[in-house]
C-alpha cells in the first residue's frame, strides 16, 4: 500500500508523491523559546519525527527543517520579567528544546534555523513584497495586503466581519483588518531589542520568519509542511500568501496538522496556566513511556492528558520489554527477512495517514499471540525470526526499545551475585527463594526474566 496522508489543503487523504523522485523536503514550525516546553508542544514535535520515520520506512530520504523562534512578544515580556537579555533567555530554552528532543529519541533535523540569524534576509524579502505591490508601510510597520492574494482563505472560510477576529486584529495602522504584519515598529517595551530597517527600527513578524526560511533553505518549495492545528490559520495561510504571491508557485503540496493535547478538556497552553512540563513527565515516567504516550493516539485526534494514560504507556513498555527479552536483539541484522501478516498490517496502518493507534494495536496482538507460544514452548525458528524482524520495524518508528542494551549492560557486582544465587535456587527447584531474589533485584532497579536460554537481566528505565 502506498503512503496516504490527510492533506489539510484539500481536507482529505491522498496518495503521497514527492516533487522529486526520492527526496522529501519537510518543514515544521518550531518552538518559541521563552519558557519550559509543555508536553503538548512535544506532541507536535514527536509527530514531526513520526512523519520523518514513516517516510524513511517507505524508502524515501528526507531533509527536515524545524525553526527556532527566538524573537517574539512573549520573549520580550520574559526579558522584562526576569531583567535578563534576549540571548540569555533564548539560548536557555533552545538548549532545553534540543535536550528534550534527544531524550525522546526525536531524530535531529537537518536544519534548525533561528529567526535572529535571518533578519537581514527578512528585511530584503519584505522590501520585495513592497516593491511588487503586495505590502505597504504604515507608521514604521509593514503590512501584507491580503486582498492581493487571490487564493487567500486556503485553509478556512474566513469571515472578516467576524467580531472576534476584528477585536483581536484591530489596529489603526492597517488599511484593512485582515492585513497582517511583516515588520513591527519599535515600541518602548522592546527596550534594546530592535534592528535597523528601511522603515525605521523594529523587528520582523513571525509569519515572515517561516516564509523566508522556506525560501532560503528550500528555494520556496517543499513537499510537506507540518504544524499544530492552531497554526493553520492565520500562520500557515500567511506563509502561503507571502511566498506564493511572489513566486506564483505553491509552497507545499501536503499540509499536515496535528491536534492538540488537551488537559481537562481545554487546550494545554502556558498563557492559560494549565500545562504539564514535559521534563517533569520524563523524570517521573521515563522517556520511553512519554514517547509512547505521545505516539499512541492518531495525530488527528484530540487527546486529553492524564496520568492514568501515562501509567498505561508504562505498562505497555514493560510488556514490550518482557517480550523482546525472549530474543537476542543483537542477532537482528543476521536474521533472514521474514514477515508475519501482522508486520504487513502494521506497515499498512502507518501508511494510512500515520495511524499509530492501529499500528500499536496490531503489534500488541502479535505479542499476545507469540507470548502464548513462548509459554507453551512451541515458538518455532521461523516465528522467532518474524518476531525479531517485527521488533526491528516497530522500533524504527516507536523507538522505545534499546537494541544495544546487552552491550551496555554491566550490572554491579552485588546484582551479579544475586543473579548467580537465583540461578542456584532455580537449579535446586527452590522457586520460593528464586521469587524472593527476583523481587529483591526488582527493588534494586533490575528486572529479571526467565527465558528459554536462561535468566535475562534488564535495568529498569
Ligand atoms: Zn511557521
Amino acid at each position: 500500500m502506498t503512503l496516504k496522508l490527510y492533506n489539510s489543503l484539500i481536507g482529505k487523504k491522498e496518495s503521497f508523491k514527492p516533487k522529486s523522485e526520492n527526496e522529501v523536503k519537510i518543514y515544521g514550525c518550531g518552538p518559541t523559546v521563552y519558557d519550559v516546553p509543555h508536553i503538548g508542544n512535544f506532541r507536535t514535535f514527536t509527530f514531526y519525527d513520526l512523519i520523518n520515520r514513516v517516510l524513511k520506512m517507505n524508502g524515501f530520504s528526507t531533509t527536515t527543517a524545524v525553526n527556532i523562534t527566538d524573537i517574539d512578544d512573549k520573549i520580550i515580556n520574559r526579558i522584562i520579567e526576569e531583567k535578563s537579555s534576549l540571548k540569555e533567555i533564548t539560548s536557555r530554552y533552545e538548549k532545553s528544546f534540543h535536550e528534550i528532543s534527544r531524550t525522546l529519541n526525536i531524530f535531529p533535523n537537518d536544519y534548525n534555523p533561528k529567526a535572529t540569524d535571518f533578519v537581514e534576509k527578512m528585511i530584503e524579502f519584505i522590501q520585495r513584497l513592497i516593491n511588487e505591490g503586495f505590502a505597504y508601510e504604515s507608521n514604521n510597520s509593514v503590512y501584507f495586503i491580503v486582498e492581493k492574494d487571490l487564493n487567500y482563505e486556503r485553509f478556512v472560510d474566513l469571515k472578516f466581519e467576524d467580531s472576534d477576529y476584528l477585536k483581536i486584529n484591530k489596529n489603526q495602522d492597517k488599511r484593512f483588518v485582515g492585513d497582517f504584519a511583516l515588520w513591527k515598529s519599535w515600541s518602548k517595551n522592546d527596550g534594546d531589542i530592535f534592528w535597523d530597517s528601511p522603515w525605521g527600527k523594529g523587528r520582523p513578524a513571525w509569519h515572515t520568519e517561516c516564509a523566508v526560511m522556506i525560501e532560503d533553505l528550500f528555494d520556496g518549495e517543499i513537499d510537506i509542511h507540518c504544524g499544530g492545528i492552531d497554526l493553520k490559520f492565520p500562520h500557515h495561510e500567511n506563509e502561503c500568501a507571502q511566498i506564493e504571491s511572489l513566486s506564483g508557485k505553491k509552497i507545499a503540496n501536503y499540509w499536515l496538522h496535528a491536534e492538540h493535547l488537551n488537559i481537562d478538556d481545554e487546550k494545554m497552553s502556558k498563557s492559560s496556566g494549565n500545562f504539564v512540563s514535559v521534563n517533569t513527565m520524563i523524570k517521573e515516567n521515563g522517556p520511553s513511556a512519554v514517547r509512547l504516550f505521545l505516539l499512541s493516539a492518531h495525530y488527528r485526534t484530540k487527546v486529553s492528558f492524564n496520568l492514568k494514560k501515562l501509567d498505561e504507556s508504562k505498562k505497555m513498555i514493560e510488556k514490550i520489554t518482557r517480550f523482546s527479552n525472549n530474543f537476542d536483539l543483537l542477532t537482528i541484522d543476521n536474521v533472514e527477512m521474514k514477515f508475519s501478516a501482522e508486520h504487513l498490517a502494521f506497515i499498512n496502518a502507518l501508511n494510512d495517514d500515520l495511524n499509530t493507534a492501529e499500528a500499536l494495536g496490531i503489534f500488541f496482538s502479535f505479542i499476545a499471540k507469540m507470548n502464548k507460544k513462548i509459554t507453551s514452548s512451541s515458538l518455532n525458528e521461523s516465528e522467532k525470526e518474524k518476531s525479531l524482524i517485527f521488533l526491528k520495524l516497530f522500533n524504527s518508528i516507536f523507538d522505545v526499545i534499546d537494541f544495544d542494551r546487552s552491550k551496555k549492560q554491566k550490572p554491579p557486582k552485588n546484582v551479579q551475585d544475586l543473579l548467580f544465587s537465583r540461578q542456584e535456587a532455580r537449579n535446586n527447584k527452590d522457586w520460593k527463594k528464586s521469587d524472593i531474589l527476583r523481587d529483591k533485584l526488582k527493588s534494586m532497579g533490575w528486572y529479571v526474566e526467565d527465558t528459554a536460554t536462561g535468566q535475562k537481566l534488564l535495568e529498569k528505565k
